[in-house]
């Protein structure tokens, strides 16, 4: 059975199709600049391997991207299948599912609702996945479809883990608390990492380290989801590549006062002109110039660096105690699994839990790496994570 993976965001469309039962990619692509002009479509024949292709086409909304990636599936030359009927079903990401949603679940109208409902929490994501579900429902209404939340997996957290200590009136009346996000790539990693390690899932306290633009670290303790760093919104925890992560609250008054500016605003330069890209006095919020600035000696870009790295180890230091011991701590997303030099740094303050890096296979490139000696006291992992793969297994699991 082909699944089609959507990723929706307000002006942008992410696809797959993912047959389901090899778990073969048999295409990918991405619509760009819906809405706007210059919109383009990148499709790729995963199966031809014929490289990609790009179109600049017109893309007034989000339906007309939806129909412009099913031609592209379908299409005679470039197509993987021969018609829409051979799409099972779809499986739409959604980045907040708020209490309400604690697992993946087969998209109704009463979903659809309660989608609505979390909004709120997530006001720039929950309208544009809508808005996708919306376009395909139109296009493709036999076909059922699954709804898979970033934030489902987190779910299990304890309340003393995911209550702020603010009035309780916020998270009665609002339902102000950490949910955490990435959690699709979490859950996929800490699988694949007692995978690899040839132990039960059950038994391990696992630590993900989601290193990516957005970043966030997961205490997985018996294949649940114990804490994760990121709270109401994914702008708490980490250094991130714009997000400055975890602050005193205060600055947020002090800077609005000092520059004139809203609370909105202020909150607006945390999430999109602050991270490393601040650190590193705007030189970038890529790892792969900010490691270039450093090997050229830019202070600023070390400082990013280190901070950044500082930050992660300062959490697996939490997350360990949290557990009571850490079986296994696994790098993934596009810092975690492609820089050597950020996971050194990092393992660098763990010496104290008996790790050991292997220094020669931490240098490494590949989906699944064990950077860790044979006689450290924490296998340390760098695993490739496939959220696409998550959603679809999620969406075969309950369409099959
Ligand atoms: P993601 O959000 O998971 O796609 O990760 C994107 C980030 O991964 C980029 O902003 C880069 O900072 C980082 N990245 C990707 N490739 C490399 C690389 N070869 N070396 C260091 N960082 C990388």
């Amino acid at each position: 059975m082909n699944i089609l993976v959507i990723n929706c965001g307000s002006s942008s469309l992410k696809f797959q199709v993912i047959d389901a039962e090899t778990e073969k990619l048999l295409a990918k692509g991405l619509c760009e600049r819906i809405g706007m002009d210059g919109a383009s479509i990148t499709y790729e024949n995963k199966v031809s391997n014929s490289g990609k292709e790009v179109n600049e086409t017109p893309m007034p909304d989000h339906k007309k991207a939806v129909s412009l990636v099913l031609e592209a599936l379908t299409n005679e030359k470039t197509g993987v299948i021969g018609s829409l009927d051979e799409i099972g079903a779809v499986g739409h990401r959604i980045v907040h599912g708020g209490e309400k949603f604690t697992s993946s679940v087969i998209i109704t109208d009463d979903v659809i609702e309660a989608i609505k409902e979390v909004s709120d929490l997530a006001p720039l994501h929950n309208p544009a996945n809508l808005i996708g579900i919306d376009a395909c429902k139109a296009l493709m209404p036999g076909t059922p479809m699954v709804a898979v939340f970033d934030t489902a997996f987190h779910q299990t957290m304890p309340e003393k883990a995911y209550m702020y200590a603010v009035p309780l009136s916020y998270y009665k009346d609002y339902k102000v608390r950490r949910y955490g996000f990435h959690g699709t790539s979490h859950s996929y990693v800490s699988k694949k990492a007692a995978e690899i390690a040839g132990k039960p899932y059950e038994s391990l306290k696992t630590i993900v380290c989601h290193l990516g633009n957005g970043a966030s670290v997961s205490a997985v303790c018996g294949g649940k989801c114990v804490d994760t760093s990121m709270g109401l919104t994914p702008l708490e925890g980490l250094i991130m590549g714009t997000r400055s992560g975890d602050l005193d609250p205060a600055i947020v008054e002090f800077i609005a006062g000092k520059e004139g500016k809203t609370a909105a605003e202020v909150v607006s330069v945390l999430n999109k002109k602050s991270g490393v890209f601040a650190l590193s006095n705007e030189l970038s919020s890529d790892f792969r110039d900010l490691e270039k600035g450093c090997n050229n000696g830019d202070h600023y870009a070390q400082l990013a660096v280190d901070a950044f790295a500082y930050r992660v180890a300062k959490y697996i230091g939490a997350y360990t105690a949290a557990m009571n011991g850490v079986d296994v701590i696994a790098f993934t997303a596009g810092i975690g699994e492609n820089s050597p030099f950020v996971r050194e740094k990092v393992l660098g303050y763990l010496g104290y839990l008996g790790i050991k890096l292997d220094k020669e296979e931490n240098e490494k490139r590949a989906d699944v790496l064990r950077i860790s000696t044979k006689d450290s006291a924490v296998a340390v992992y760098s695993i490739a994570t496939n959220e696409e793969l998550a959603i679809a297994r999620e969406t075969y699991a309950l369409t099959k």
